[in-house]
């Protein structure tokens, strides 16, 4: 078994890393790949999709009640999303770090939207926020033949292992 929330050394996770309609409109695909390419991550998958209603509400199900959720949903459906499956040791939690409060008001210099965003509802970017939650959404997201094994020749550089 090769995934693991436990971020113990030698366990591999994989989380789902959306840039919004905004950060492609943006032109912020390259710098936010740059990123994570960066950190050491390693790409699974990638596609550019026009979001379905029906992925977009099963993918923010647990919002449903929120008044900005109609918005949120014209939002996400309003231009193409750049879908992502990131691999890496403790990449769910790291990327989170990476991506910042999902207020850019809040966010903290450094972080994607702390040095890309303005508003809340134009926040450029998703990242799953559990190793559970990230199972699901790549699954909602990308079917198994769209992810790839591939082997990573920095992986010793990167993990002293
Ligand atoms: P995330 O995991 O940091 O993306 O945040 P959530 O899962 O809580 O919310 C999902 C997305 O809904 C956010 O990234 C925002 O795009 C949007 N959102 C969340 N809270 C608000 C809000 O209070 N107002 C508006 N307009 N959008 C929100
Ligand atoms: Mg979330």
């Amino acid at each position: 078994h090769r995934y693991s929330s436990s971020g113990l050394l030698g366990i591999q996770e994989r989380t789902l890393v959306a840039v919004k309609p905004d950060g492609v409109q943006r032109r912020l695909v390259g710098e936010i790949i740059h990123r994570f390419e960066q950190r050491g991550f390693q790409l699974i998958g990638m596609k550019l999709v026009q979001a379905p209603k029906e992925v977009l509400s099963e993918h923010y199900h647990d919002l449903q009640e929120k008044p900005f959720y109609p918005a949120l949903i014209n939002y996400m459906s309003s231009g193409p999303i750049v879908a992502m499956v990131w691999e890496g040791h403790n990449v769910v939690r790291m990327s989170r770090a990476m991506v910042g409060d999902t207020n850019p008001a809040e966010a903290r210099p450094g972080t994607i939207r702390g040095d890309l965003c303005a508003h809340i509802s134009r926040n450029a970017i998703h990242a799953s926020d559990s190793f559970e939650v990230a199972k699901k959404e790549i699954s909602l997201w990308f079917s198994d033949q769209e992810l790839i094994e591939w082997q990573s020749c920095i992986h010793s550089n990167l993990y002293n292992m």
